[in-house]
């Protein structure tokens, strides 16, 4: 990628058109994995990810160009909540939801392990090509304090 098209957070360009909310940076792979060449013709270089939940934009780019949640090849979390957390191994939000109710964190200590290891891809299995170790946590925090 050219470093030129790198802006810093508080650029303007890196809001989502749709919500105003900040995006993530995403490589082209991430993009290519998620998106059908068209679409992804359609978007600049440079892209973000939204990952506000109820905005239909999944990614755009500097130009106010975006490619909404129906062009993507698979439903993606947090777009949808009913997607795998963890689209490599298949967690599900339901699966962190089991651990709270039992009081343990068997399934989400597990998956940690395997989203560690070298087996991972959530470069290019989740929306914005960071490892959902940081999603996990956060929405099994969340949970937990909303109990
Ligand atoms: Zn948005
Ligand atoms: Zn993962």
């Amino acid at each position: 990628m050219n470093k030129a098209f790198v802006k810093e957070s508080e650029d303007p360009g890196d809001r989502c058109p749709r919500c105003g909310g900040l995006g993530k940076t995403v490589a082209q792979n991430t993009l290519a994995a998620h998106l059908e060449p068209a679409a992804r013709a359609s978007l600049a270089e440079s892209a973000f990810f939204c990952d506000a939940p109820a905005c239909p934009v999944a990614y755009f780019d500097h130009f106010e160009q975006h490619v909404t949640v129906e062009s993507l090849r698979q439903p993606l979390y947090p777009k949808d909540p009913a997607a795998p957390i963890c689209p490599c191994f298949g967690l599900r939000c339901e699966d962190i939801d089991a651990d709270l109710e039992e009081g343990g964190v068997a399934r989400v200590k597990a998956h940690l392990e395997l989203a560690r290891s070298d087996r991972a891809n959530c470069g290019v299995a989740t929306g914005d090509g960071r490892s959902c170790v940081a999603a996990v946590q956060k929405y099994y925090m969340q949970r937990r304090g909303a109990r």
